[in-house]
């Protein structure tokens, strides 16, 4: 949101986490300045929120084990809307089809193209999130880790049905 000039050597993770209180999910966000804890209070419900950062993700950037939850296995996504990106892909279907049914075939592949352009744009440019399995908790601006691969459903379930039990 605010132009984040960022120094060479210092990491700027932000967190944005869920409030804790199941009726209330109000969103937090956090920016780690320095490791250690550090506690914030939730916009909607005032309830207290604490993470807990390691020397390791104040300083370099990387992160190791979540600071909300202590779980310890994270995915990465594309920080763009997934419903925008889905909106995007039926947009130029459709407008690719019609180009087809009028038989204009040139106009038809131009607009898969296209697509096929943008898709590349986004994965290039937008940003990357991590986020943790077992929370949900988002990190922003950390260290690339790869270790981290994208969302897997079956690592997601095994934390699913171990907040349910
Ligand atoms: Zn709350
Ligand atoms: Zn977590």
């Amino acid at each position: 949101m605010t132009g984040s000039m960022r120094g060479p050597a210092q990491a700027r993770v932000t967190i944005s986490s869920r409030c804790r209180d199941p009726s209330c999910r109000g969103r937090l966000r956090m920016s780690i300045t320095r490791p250690g804890t550090d506690s914030t209070q939730c916009p909607r419900c005032g309830a207290p929120f604490q993470i807990d950062a390691d020397a390791e993700l104040a300083e370099t950037g990387r992160v190791r084990g979540c600071t909300v939850c202590e779980g310890g296995e994270f995915f990465i996504r594309k920080d763009f809307p997934q419903r925008l990106g889905l909106l995007l892909v039926i947009v130029f279907a459709v407008v690719a089809s019609v180009f087809y049914f009028q038989e204009r075939i040139v106009a038809t592949f131009a607009t898969l193209a296209a697509l096929v352009v943008i898709d590349a744009m986004i994965y290039l440019f937008v940003a990357r999130v991590t986020v943790c399995y077992r929370c949900r908790a988002e990190y922003r601006g950390v260290a690339y880790n790869p270790g981290h691969a994208s969302f897997d459903l079956a690592t997601s379930e095994k934390y699913d049905s171990a907040s349910r039990g």
